[in-house]
């Protein structure tokens, strides 16, 4: 595969690093992602670095699923990611080789670090390998995951089928908020079987596998894609809600589903919500989930909160007191994601300052932190700008009455983007579109939302404004 050239390379990243952003808290991405470049392509793998070896732990351990995937939306015949430390401490100011922008760096964590040897590698045990084929990431175990009364019932049925693949509970329909560790069960059920070796097994978001399918569909290869999930023992589906809307994904999945199933295979699957609560999903699909096992995980409580905090330093070889522990528990109460979030802070923190760990600097830690808002709203003139010169209307048209086809779909998108990125209520856009009932607005929101599932090129435009509303202003 020919080399790509770095000022290819910078765009990419560029564009990576904005999906990135919408995706992660704002704290998250200042702290991981500000200070990180792509050095070089080598085949299928790109090569990320990062300013010293927490950050790099970090994205290999922790972001490394988000940052693949926003490769290979872009990118899709990239298939690893390596992380490296940046070789030499970065100057003040770097020129991007073959392009003309400049980075200014601020003085950040990198300077105040020792110099790291990049050749220094982490023992691959410690941050989890992941494999292409299965999509799992060993680092997501049942040893390292805490059980309490929320995730009690989740835990033994999801031990109960991966000791047992097909014969205790299936499908398995495991549910529950964000970040409170579907995920984790649902790779620990994986990598349990692979450990056997006997069985094939495959992990994929949802999200995934509809991208994988329109890519199938549209390349003629849908046998490839068939024989993919088809062929497998035991298929974990991550993140099923996100199917609402998407015929062509419910329809496939119910075919490999029903295949599955029919032939004895495990199917486990998990959601933010319970088959009932999934609007618009297809009455076939919620009777095949609802026929097996539902179990959903709920909010740790206080205890298990400490005692995943607790695990995660022993994991980490970190001593941290207790009384900073429960200070921190008390303080993030319902995502296990950002309670390890805060941990890291305030151990990075401390490791970085070479200071002791006090429960003082935890306060301030986590004050700094829990005070920013998670993501910036963006103006509504803003928004209606870009996108309007994107469309290469004037805002005046966007916000008009104009029925023409060239303003309809540019004004309905920026009535999506209100509603997905800022929160706004179908009223108030409205009102910034000249008074226009929320009928309207609900309907374009519908409709953009709907078609962003088959129209490539929307996807790509929608790609494309969102990076210019987040990213470009900062450059
Ligand atoms: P979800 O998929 O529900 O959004 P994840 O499985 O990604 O959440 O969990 C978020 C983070 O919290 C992961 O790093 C995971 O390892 C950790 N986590 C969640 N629940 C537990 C638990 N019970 N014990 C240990 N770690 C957990
Ligand atoms: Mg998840």
């Amino acid at each position: 595969m020919a080399e790509s050239s770095s000022i290819d390379l910078v765009n990419l990243w560029r564009i990576v690093l904005g999906e990135i952003e919408l995706s992660v808290s704002k704290a998250n991405f200042t702290i991981w992602f500000k200070n990180t470049s792509v050095t070089r392509r080598e085949d299928d793998t790109i090569v990320v670095s990062a300013p010293n070896i927490f950050t790099r732990e970090w994205l290999e351990n922790k972001y490394h699923t988000v940052i693949l995937e926003a490769l290979q939306r872009i990118e899709p015949t990239i298939m690893k990611v390596r992380y490296e430390i940046s070789s030499s401490r970065p100057a003040a100011v770097r020129p991007i080789p073959g392009s003309n922008i400049v980075i200014t760096k601020r003085a950040t964590m990198a300077d105040v670090v020792p110099p790291q040897n990049a050749t220094v590698e982490q023992p691959r045990q410690e941050t989890g390998t992941w494999d292409a084929n299965s999509n799992l990431n060993a680092r997501y175990t049942f040893d390292s995951f805490v059980v309490g009364a929320n995730n009690e019932l989740a835990y033994a049925a999801a031990q109960a089928v991966a000791r047992r693949p097909g014969a205790a509970y299936n499908p398995l329909f495991i549910y529950g908020g964000v970040g409170l560790g579907k995920t984790h069960l649902l790779q620990a059920i994986g990598n349990m079987v692979a450990a056997r070796g006997t069985l094939r097994v495959r992990y994929v978001a949802i999200e995934k596998f509809m991208h994988e399918l329109i890519t199938a569909i549209q390349t003629k290869v849908t046998h490839t894609f068939k024989e993919r999930y088809r062929g497998v023992d035991v298929l974990i589906v991550d993140d099923i809600q996100s199917i609402v809307g998407k015929e062509k994904t419910q329809d496939e999945f119910f075919h490999t589903f029903n295949e599955l199933h029919g032939a004895g295979k495990q199917v486990v699957i998990s959601s933010d919500r319970p088959p009932k609560a999934i609007p618009t999903l297809e009455e076939r699909l919620r009777s095949r989930f609802e026929g097996g096992m539902i179990a959903d995980i709920g909010a740790p409580d206080l205890e298990t909160r400490i005692a995943i905090l607790k695990a995660k330093c022993a994991l980490r070889e970190t001593a941290v007191p207790e009384e900073a522990l429960t200070y921190i528990a008390t303080q993030v109460t319902s995502n296990i994601r950002e309670l390890e979030g805060m941990l890291n802070r305030v151990i990075g923190h401390c490791e970085f300052r070479g200071g002791t760990l006090t429960l003082e600097i935890t306060k301030e830690v986590l004050a700094s932190l829990l005070a920013r808002p998670k993501r910036r709203i963006i103006h509504t003139d803003r928004v209606i700008e870009i996108v309007s010169s994107y469309y290469n209307l004037r805002p005046n048209e966007l916000i008009g009455e104009s029925r023409r086809k060239e303003v309809v779909l540019p004004r309905q998108i920026a009535m999506y983007l209100l509603r997905s990125e800022n929160g706004q209520s179908f009223p108030t856009i409205g009102q910034s579109f000249g008074g226009k009932d929320h009928t309207t607005v609900m309907h374009a929101c519908e409709k953009i939302g709907g078609n962003l599932e088959t129209d490539e090129v929307l996807r790509q435009d929608l790609t494309t404004i969102k990076q210019k509303l987040y990213v470009t202003a900062e450059l």
